[in-house]
């Protein structure tokens, strides 16, 4: 059976098999065997033949003796349940004997890169992880991990709960009973630290990771010198190259930068979870998911905070729940510029003042701007056009890489997945969750796609926002006006039912599901409050198995929550009654 495995799946299987004449032979070698698996028990009391173990990903496991291995393959061989169409990838050429230093190159040790590489070692490839940092124009650098865990999810999450629970000492604790708890001044240099510390942490387990599953890290810069080839750059400009059969693009983005006369005292999100000192006034340029969530956060531990929109707030969500998360935004403090961006950025060298002047000649003075408008491809420096039939596949406006299932159709040996593809969200889990499949694709004798419809995400703005599928513009736009209706509710979660100051201010919840008349099907599922990301995310599996509102609503909901709402929501947009709830 190993020999079978390994002859079908070279990439994947290498038998060793250890054959004795007799009995008694076998016995004396059992000794050496079960020294491979010492802290194995049942190996250690195996006596039959045969004794089967698997050295995978840099470690060493006992499988068992004859059924426990023809188990194990068969959970291995075994078809994907799935039924999504197999990817349309085409041969790149690969064999095993290609000569070339490394099965694969990962370029970008970010989600995408880090999951992949993994993968790919998993299933027995040789591979080799790329991942430097550019330093931001204010100077600002980071350990491995990518975006997500130094610059992007990991510390805006802890940034916003730093936010809320400021909310939840200043409006909650006391009439919950918590005389003496009312919200102190913010420590933004203590946060900070205990964020970095968290973040150094990552970077030394994900270092670990590499390290245990077999996988060479190297902290340089890749560019391409030819087709197999990619030259490598250390912090120290010296250049070293290394060859591979496959190549993984997983390099990311960074943020744009502002082009108005000053723009370069502008920081951004590559700066601002480790900025040394406490913002003070902020301004946050941009209408986007990351200006919003930043704006928030500092307005929330206390620091004045303005965001500047040129034209609409989270274009392309639906604007029916931006609507409220924009009036909640002002509620909580934030001032909004809509309509204007900065002409020019002056800094008095004596204080550090920045003084903006918008192009609606509104002139105000910020102690921080931080600049999110938007992130492009980090492809500039990658030498992808020393690839033969690289370049075509380079999106000419974005500079993002266009893909068939993650690989460029122009040169094939090169794939790509993550932020840098065009086309695709740009969500951690959607860079982890396409790397995993390509690795399994390439060296696992899979054929799945990455399935990126009905992806779930959040938006962690005071009032949290999680959404999957259309919103019910997109929906009537697709469907037909009358094809769709919208079931809503405007409710008060029971956390906030105490609070005074909640209620003067009328915060509370908003749950919509969009529906496709003709099936009944939910096409779209919008969730404003607390708790948005954990909410949706267990909603997202009924919304991929293609829940109807029959089956969200048959459902038995769980009490006291604010998600058994979506188990009972009955009054439609069209009705026009009422959707605010009071009560059980
Ligand atoms: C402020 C902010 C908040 C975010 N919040 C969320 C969130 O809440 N949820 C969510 O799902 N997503 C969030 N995101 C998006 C998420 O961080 C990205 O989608 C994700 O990190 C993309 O992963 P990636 O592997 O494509 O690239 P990255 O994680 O960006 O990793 C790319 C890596 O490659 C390195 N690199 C680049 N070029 C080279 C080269 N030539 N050689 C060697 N190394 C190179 C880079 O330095 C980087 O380390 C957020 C992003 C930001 C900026």
């Amino acid at each position: 059976m190993a020999n079978t495995l390994s002859v079908l799946y070279p990439t994947q299987y290498e038998a060793t098999p250890h054959l004795t004449e007799t009995r008694d032979q076998y016995r004396e070698l059992l000794p050496q065997y079960r020294s491979a698996v010492p802290d194995d028990e049942a190996a250690q009391k195996h006596t039959s033949a045969p004794f089967v173990y698997s050295e995978e990903g840099g470690a060493t496991t006992f499988v068992g003796g004859c059924d426990a291995a023809v188990d194990w393959a068969r959970a291995r061989l075994a078809p994907s349940a799935s039924t999504a169409a197999a990817s349309s990838m085409v041969d790149d050429g690969f064999t095993k004997e290609h000569g070339f230093d490394y099965d694969v190159v990962v370029v970008g040790g970010g989600s995408g890169g880090l999951a992949c590489s993994k993968e790919c070692a998993k299933l027995g490839a040789k591979v080799a992880v790329l991942d430097f940092v550019k330093p931001s124009p204010a100077g600002s650098t980071w350990g491995l991990g990518g975006t997500c865990v130094n610059v992007g999810c990991i510390p805006k999450k802890l940034m916003h709960t730093a936010s809320i629970i400021g909310e939840t000492l200043k409006d909650d604790a006391a009439a919950f009973g918590w005389k003496d708890a009312a919200a102190g001044a913010h420590d933004w240099e203590s946060m900070k630290s205990t964020v970095q510390d968290h973040i150094k942490s990552l970077n030394f387990k994900y270092r670990v990771a590499l390290r245990e599953a077999g996988i060479t890290y190297l902290n340089r810069l890749g560019e391409f010198e030819d087709k197999n080839t990619i030259s490598l750059t250390d912090k120290k400009g010296n250049k070293t190259s290394v060859t591979a059969a496959r190549f993984i693009v997983a390099v990311g983005g960074r943020p744009n930068k502002l082009g108005c006369p000053g723009g370069e005292h502008a920081i951004d999100s590559d700066d601002l979870f480790s900025l040394p000192k406490a913002p003070g006034r902020v301004l946050c340029v941009g209408g986007g998911y990351i200006a919003l969530e930043c704006g928030g956060f500092t307005a929330g531990m206390g620091y004045p905070t303005t965001c500047m929109v040129r034209s609409i707030l989270l274009r392309g969500f639906d604007r029916e729940c931006v609507g409220k998360i924009e009036a909640h935004i002002k509620h909580h403090g934030v001032q909004l510029q809509v309509g204007v961006t900065p002409a020019k950025i002056e800094k008095d060298a004596a204080t550090g003042v920045l003084t903006v002047t918008d192009s609606g000649g509104g002139v105000h003075e910020y102690d921080t701007v931080l600049v999110a408008t938007g992130r492009y491809a980090d492809t500039a420096a990658l030498g992808i056009d020393n690839v033969p039939g690289a370049s075509a596949n380079v999106n000419a406006k974005t500079k993002k890489l266009e893909c068939v299932d993650e690989q460029l159709p122009g040169a094939p040996h090169v794939y790509a997945i993550g932020d840098v593809v065009e086309g695709r969200p740009e969500l951690t889990p959607v860079a982890i969750e396409a790397g995993l499949r390509l690795a399994r694709r390439l060296f696992g004798g899979k054929t799945e796609p990455m399935d990126y419809e009905c992806v779930a995400t959040t938006i962690f703005t005071p009032l949290e926002y999680g959404t999957i599928g259309l919103s019910e513009d997109d929906a009537k736009a697709q469907l037909g006006e009358c094809n769709v209706e919208s079931y809503i509710s405007e409710f008060a979660p029971l956390e906030y039912a105490l609070s005074e100051a909640r209620s003067e201010r009328g915060d509370g919840c908003f749950a919509k599901l969009v529906v496709d008349k003709s099936t009944g099907k939910v096409v779209g599922f919008h969730y404003l409050g607390p708790n948005a990301g954990e909410i949706t995310q267990g909603f997202s599996i009924a919304m991929r198995k293609g829940a109807t509102y029959a089956d969200f609503i048959s459902t038995v909901g769980i009490h006291p929550t604010v998600a058994e709402e979506f188990t009972s929501m009955t009054v439609t947009k069209s009705s026009g009654e009422s959707a605010a709830k009071g009560g059980c």
